[in-house]
């Protein structure tokens, strides 16, 4: 791989990111906020399969649920567990 194929991988990657970023349907604070809350419940209760922390933490702060489902679903996030699992991790990597 010589050094203009390394420069389009390294903006390919940026672009890839910041298309991700673009996606975030809250700002980072909240989606950090959203994770560490539902991170806490799921600790404590465990995970019955739906949704109902990240929902009760999305009602409790007043943001657009269907959009923030929406991001979490496409992220493989269909209960608190694999919102923690799956759309967390985008969130990690892309943020
Ligand atoms: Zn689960």
């Amino acid at each position: 791989m010589d050094a203009s194929d390394r420069d389009r991988k390294k903006a390919w990657k940026l672009q890839q990111r910041k298309l991700a970023q673009d996606a975030f349907p809250i700002s980072d604070a909240l989606l950090e906020s959203l994770f560490k809350a539902v991170d806490a419940q799921v600790e404590n209760s465990g995970c019955d399969h739906t949704l109902r922390f990240t929902q009760s933490w999305i009602a409790e702060h007043k943001q657009p649920e269907a959009e923030i489902l929406a991001w979490l679903r496409e992220h493989g996030g269909f209960c608190d567990c694999e919102v923690l699992s799956n759309s967390a991790d985008n969130w990690e990597q892309n943020r």
